[in-house]
């Protein structure tokens, strides 16, 4: 059997490797259009900003080296131009000696990742704007870092998800001033506001420029600066330009050589990872995929899930389609400066677009036991279904610890689990890494109370709309039960302080024909004094998810 492969990093070295390790007759070729093989794309940011000091760190394998070792035939500088399924033929051109050639193949696997989005905005074209996807790209992005180009040290990063933060970060390292300007109301689209908000607060702190609901709409060299105008009128000047506004799926040979592309724009492909021709397999950033929680078909970008379709796609090869694709449900995580912010399932924003039904909650536990010292506060925010609890999206940032509780949470996700089975997993605990009830136990109790009506949450975006309507102190009225030493430092206006440890002594103050609003400082005292007050006869008792902590961060 011969099997060709077009792309040589994540997926294609990947399935590669795993081909060879179930079949040691059979013959590989392995086609990479730029000069590197499975580097790690993952580590190009820290690179930039100096974490990672050595290059030859990042090339997990040469040529040379992955072809001994694997027997594969590794062809660097080879771009795949065209597909001829009725031959079984590929047609490649050598990108040294400009020549073209034709391979056959018996199956063949595309792995041909993604490309960045370049919107056609005038000045585009300056090779003072990066985008950031390859060896090549760090390369170029590294001069300019380097003294002879900036000679303002300040760059402007265009998008603020997942890599554009990565690169504010370590372009800050290295000194610069770093405008960040990203067209959403919110960095990092993916998580919800409450989240995205925390992360905000940190780049302010890091003195990022941080430019929200702004788009750049030009760019304008200018000798050694360039000039990035903005919706806002505002203008830029600049040593260079980092644009990260997102990948589309490359899908260009797929499409040209007949094979389907899916509604999300994507290669299409069954379970199998099998495409519209069973001899073309694919895989990784070029293929769509139904989404397991919404089956609805998406694109995804992350390195996990395209190995693991590599080993499937290469195991279904070999040795028949056998193994199934479940779907990703997109778990990523990123470090920005002193956070960690990650994120599995389905954000708000997914679930509202798609008429989703859901309910949330926001928490803010401690990342272990708050009488061992260095215990650090998080946030988690969890999307549930209102009927069974499924459980939707999960969100957390904070200082520690924030990735094994994303990793619980999306084992539970993956699996189709509710917020129910957070409450049962057993966790490791010792006061130096968790509390005997860990944060995701914590966020599972919460939900198992809003689910049972135990507790009737408030979000904060509910409680900011109540308090804008004039005279809403006829309907409603608003209990702070944080002490009187928290209050001191701000309250809501408008807002009653009985502290929870004296409720029961005010019980009668309280108005019986309004809904009572409750908040504390984070929620577990509300939701104590929600209890006291419903027992007591109140009927329509909220507490505001989050506490005053989410609120008067949303509010500022
Ligand atoms: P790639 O790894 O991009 O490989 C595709 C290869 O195909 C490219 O080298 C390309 O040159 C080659 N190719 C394309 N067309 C042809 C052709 N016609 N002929 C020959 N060769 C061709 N994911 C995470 O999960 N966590 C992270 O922290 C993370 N950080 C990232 C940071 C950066 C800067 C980048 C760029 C990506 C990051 N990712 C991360 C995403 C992850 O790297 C990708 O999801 C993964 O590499 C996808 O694998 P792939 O094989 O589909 O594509």
């Amino acid at each position: 059997m011969k099997y060709v492969i077009v792309g040589g990093v994540a997926g294609g070295a990947t399935a590669a490797a795993r081909l060879r390790r179930l079949d040691e007759n059979c013959e590989i070729v392995m086609f990479e259009k730029g000069e590197h093989i499975s580097y790690a794309n993952c580590g190009l940011p820290y690179y930039i900003g100096d974490t990672i000091t050595e290059k030859k760190n990042l090339l997990l394998q040469t040529p040379v080296s992955f072809g001994n070792r694997y027997d594969v035939d590794v062809r660097v500088r080879s771009e795949v131009t065209a597909i001829h399924p009725e031959s079984k033929t590929v047609s490649v051109r050598n990108l040294i000696n400009n020549k073209e050639y034709q391979e056959t193949y018996d199956k063949l696997v595309l792995s041909p990742g993604a490309n960045p989005i370049v919107p056609s905005l005038p000045g585009i074209a300056s090779p003072r704007i990066f985008t950031l996807r390859n060896v090549q790209d760090t390369e170029r992005i590294k001069e300019y870092v380097s003294a002879v180009y900036s000679k303002l040290k300040k760059v402007v990063v265009v998008g603020a998800g997942f890599i554009g933060l990565e690169m504010v970060e370590n372009l800050k390292k290295t000194g610069f001033h770093v405008s960040l300007v990203e067209k959403a109301p919110q960095v990092m689209t993916t998580v919800d506001a409450p989240i995205a908000a925390m992360v905000q607060k940190q780049l302010k702190e890091q003195q990022v420029e941080v430019m929200l609901q702004t788009e750049a709409t030009s760019f304008e060299s200018k000798e050694d600066r360039i000039v990035v105008s903005l919706s806002n009128g505002q203008q830029i000047e600049a040593d260079f330009v980092i644009l990260s506004i997102g990948v589309r799926p490359n899908t260009t040979l797929a499409k040209d050589a007949g094979l389907r592309i899916g509604d999300a724009g994507g290669i299409w492909v069954n379970e199998y990872l099998q495409t519209s021709n069973m001899d073309i397999y694919a895989l990784g950033d070029a293929i769509e995929f139904p989404h397991p929680l919404s089956k609805i078909s998406y694109c995804c970008y992350l390195a996990g899930p395209a190995n693991r379709q590599a080993r499937i796609c290469a195991d279904n090869i070999v040795l028949g389609n056998k193994e199934k694709y479940r779907g990703s449900i997109t778990t990523a995580i990123a470090k920005v400066f002193d956070l960690t912010v990650g994120s599995a399932g389905l954000s708000e924003h997914y679930l509202q677009k798609n008429n989703i039904p859901y309910l949330t909650s926001i928490t803010h536990p401690f990342s272990h036991a708050t009488y061992y010292p260095g215990a650090k506060q998080m946030s988690i925010k969890i999307n549930f279904a209102p009927e069974s609890g499924q459980l939707l999206g999960a969100q957390i940032v904070g200082m520690e610890g924030v990735d094994k509780r994303l990793d619980m949470m999306a084992s539970v996700m993956s699996r189709g689990g509710s917020v129910y089975e957070l409450a049962d997993i057993e966790h490791a605990y010792a006061p130096p890494y968790s509390s005997a009830k860990d944060p995701v136990a914590y966020a599972g109790y919460v939900a198992e109370n809003i689910l049972t009506h135990r507790v009737v949450p408030m979000q904060w975006d509910e409680l900011q709309s109540i308090l804008s309507k004039q005279g809403w102190q006829d309907e409603y009225f608003l209990l702070d039960v944080r002490s009187a030493m928290e209050v001191k430092n701000g309250m809501i206006e408008g807002a009653v302080n009985y502290p929870v440890d004296e409720l029961r002594e005010f019980v009668d103050d309280i108005p019986e024909d309004k809904k009572i609003i409750i908040y504390c400082a984070v929620g577990l005292r509300g939701y104590i004094a929600s209890r006291i007050l419903v027992q007591s006869g109140f009927e329509q008792v909220y507490n505001l998810s989050g506490g005053y902590k989410t609120y008067q961060l949303m509010m500022n």
